[in-house]
């Protein structure tokens, strides 16, 4: 698995790329990055990591095992991300728009989403679809 690209689609294997985020919370220094290893997140199902990486004032913590459930029973194709804005180091918030991709019920479904991320105390988290 190391060796394999990332699902994230930065063209880096996964071991160089959202393995360290998920790893290292802190290591997502951008609002993107974070948004990408949670994209990892749920083509690997790691709840946990979805959890922690969600703002505790949005965390769906009592979602974890419908969210683990949903993101196995679908096939994930890819991700796009369309803009950001902010989300940079210098940030406190930030905003990823995305395209994500996979298939469910034979047809293939898009989620297309302006994501809203805040840091706090040097870690970005998701807060939620604007
Ligand atoms: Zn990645």
């Amino acid at each position: 698995m190391s060796t394999q690209q990332c699902p994230c689609g930065t063209g880096k294997s996964y071991f160089n790329c959202c393995k360290i985020v998920h790893e290292h919370h802190e290591k997502a220094i951008t609002a993107e990055m974070l948004m990408r290893s949670r994209y990892v997140g749920f083509v690997y199902a790691d709840g946990d990591y979805l959890l922690k990486s969600h703002h505790a004032k949005t965390r769906p913590v009592h979602e974890k095992k419908e969210i683990v459930k949903w993101a196995k029973s679908v096939n994930w194709i890819k991700l796009d991300v369309l803009k950001t804005s902010k989300g940079n180091l210098e940030d406190t918030d930030g905003y990823v728009e995305f395209k994500a991709f996979f298939f469910e019920n034979n047809a293939v479904q898009v989620i297309h989403e302006k994501s809203y991320f805040i840091k706090e105390k040097g870690r970005w988290y998701y807060y939620g679809a604007v």
